[in-house]
């Protein structure tokens, strides 16, 4: 399958939560699409994806503006709330492409320069341990939640949340 990669400018960055994201303020989506197309995703039923004329999983949009738009959507949010962001609703912060594009990582760098009141990221890939030198410094005001697949059904209805620590050094 040949993954479709463009190189696109954000309108905005920080997206107001609804429904299943209540506990946030904010979503933040470094790119749109994702290239590991899991069959369970919710997001191929949503309107971001059913518009689109690739599949999902043969796109990704890489956000280039997201940090620019960060620095000045994160001052305006909290002036007016505490802002807790949930990253990403729509797509896994880190791509395959991350490791170059480095979208992710800037906005982590943003992140701790003008901190939220608590940031949570999903994800499903392993590229996410290149930056546990930001969630240290990040500590107690960051949450990072890895999904690992499996075919086992016992395993998926028994596991318990296993949050990923950070020990300061
Ligand atoms: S990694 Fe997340 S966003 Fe990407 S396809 Fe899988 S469930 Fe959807």
């Amino acid at each position: 399958m040949n993954l479709d990669v463009q190189h696109v400018q954000s309108k905005s960055i920080l997206t107001r939560t609804s429904g299943f994201l209540n506990g946030y303020t904010h979503s933040l989506n470094p790119y749109t699409g994702c290239a590991y197309g899991c069959s369970f995703c919710y997001v191929r039923q949503m309107p971001i994806a059913l518009f689109r004329t690739e599949s999902w999983g043969e796109y990704v949009d890489v956000k280039q503006n997201a940090n620019a738009l960060l620095e000045k959507e994160l001052i305006r949010a909290k002036k007016k709330e505490p802002v807790s962001i949930f990253m990403s609703s729509s797509t896994d912060p880190y791509q395959p492409i991350e490791m170059k594009a480095e979208i992710t990582r800037a906005l982590l760098t943003t992140l701790i320069e003008n901190r939220p009141a608590f940031l949570f990221v999903q994800t499903r890939s392993p590229i996410v341990q290149r930056d546990i030198d930001l969630f240290k410094e990040l500590k107690d005001q960051v949450f990072v939640s890895m999904t690992v697949e499996t075919d086992d059904d016992e395993f998926g209805n028994s596991s318990p949340r296993m949050p990923l620590r950070f020990a300061a050094d």
